[in-house]
């Protein structure tokens, strides 16, 4: 880890409305109450600036919600807030979350112009019974139409989101999916699996019974890979996928455990071993005068937290952990720590090459219970 490069991370809580799945910080808004957001955001921004300025800034993200739901001229205004109080690399990952149907092309050309170099846009899938089931606001028709404004737009990264486990999807329906978007080609694509959250419409739906069982959702998993390897996307984390050069450098530093500071309500940071959150109250977060006092030290990790989260976040990416950069961090080889962990599941779930530790398709496969031993 380099000490002195930071990730930024910027919330923007909005949506035009609620998705049935969604369990995020997400609200539909008014024009007034996303102006008090902005002016409150771009406040902290300039606040953090002093103790944070010094750093190499070199990758941003805006998530939400959908930050494509504020102006384009707010997101233009927060990222020259931006540019102006940091020290953002010339070749920073600029990353805008985007929905289908809340930009045109013009917007998107004004925002390539402001900085934002990467696309990450919310499609879900290409059918359009299922984008209804999940609620969304757009059709396949529009999600296609939106990705090629962006490309027209100059946007040379883009990514995106595709899920599994839609009520109602089956396998020639998802493959149908896959095969629309890697024709579209993006240069990342993250495949998720639908995850019934309590507090959602779908909780009450399917709490009892998910639309996918354990064994499908594996199965989908190994058809997915195949796929997307086919069209040249290299798996490099669970759910994510790359055309080479194009992994997400800021997602990476999530799964690395490097430093990256959330701006905005609710959002989380990682600063050394603090990991801090902003105020999720969005009164107090419009009324704040001094950010300091909205953002709460959740957890002051341990060594063994660090190398605990270093461990189950690292064995996430296909070619896992560095041997090397562990005994930096932490004094010690992962193997002599873990050894019990090491031991129990050996070279049947675990490959060990060179510098690095991965778990093998089969380690992936039951990743969860061996993050477990990690704890
Ligand atoms: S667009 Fe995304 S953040 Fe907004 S409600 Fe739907 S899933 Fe949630």
């Amino acid at each position: 880890m380099n000490n002195n490069k930071l990730g930024l991370y910027v919330h923007i809580p909005f949506c035009v409305k609620k998705c049935a799945y969604c369990d995020f910080l997400s609200f539909s808004t008014t024009d007034e109450q996303m102006r008090r957001y902005v002016d409150s955001l771009n406040c902290q921004i300039k606040n953090e600036s002093h103790k944070y300025g010094n750093r190499t800034v070199d990758t941003v993200f805006f998530g939400g919600g959908t930050p494509t739901r504020l102006p384009v001229v707010m997101l233009i205004e927060i990222m020259d807030n931006i540019f102006s109080g940091y020290n953002v690399s010339d070749d920073a990952e600029i990353t805008l979350e985007c929905n289908p149907g809340t930009v045109n092309r013009d917007g998107l050309k004004a925002l390539r112009q402001a900085g934002f170099n990467r696309i990450s846009m919310g499609i879900q899938s290409f059918i359009d019974s299922e984008l209804v089931s999940l609620g969304r606001i757009h059709d396949a028709n529009r999600g296609g139409a939106c990705f090629n404004d962006a490309r027209k737009a100059g946007f040379e990264n883009i990514n995106i989101d595709l899920m599994s486990g839609i009520p109602g999807q089956t396998m020639s329906t998802f493959e149908k999916t896959l095969k629309k978007a890697c024709n579209l080609g993006p240069e990342h694509i993250s495949a998720y699996s639908l995850i019934i959250e309590e507090g959602t419409e779908f909780y009450n739906l399917y709490k009892d019974e998910p639309p996918v069982d354990e064994d499908t959702d594996r199965e989908i998993y190994a058809f997915t890979k195949q796929f997307l390897g086919d069209y040249g996307y290299e798996r490099y984390e669970i759910s994510n996928y790359s055309k080479p050069g194009f992994r997400s450098r800021h997602n990476l530093k999530y799964w690395n455990l490097d430093d990256y500071l959330g701006l905005g309500l609710g959002a989380s940071s990682l600063i050394g071993r603090d990991r801090l959150k902003v105020t999720d109250n969005m009164q107090e977060y419009l009324e704040a005068l001094d950010f300091s006092s909205i953002t709460r030290l959740e957890e002051h990790l341990s060594k063994k937290d660090m190398m605990s989260e270093y461990m189950f976040l690292g064995l996430r990416k296909c070619d896992g952990i560095s041997r090397s950069d562990f005994l930096r961090r932490f004094g010690n080889y992962p193997e002599k720590v873990y050894s019990g962990v090491f031991e129990k599941y050996s070279a049947e779930y675990f490959s060990v090459t060179g510098d690095r530790i991965s778990l093998n398709d089969r380690g992936l496969d039951i990743c969860n219970v061996i993050f477990a031993e990690f704890l």
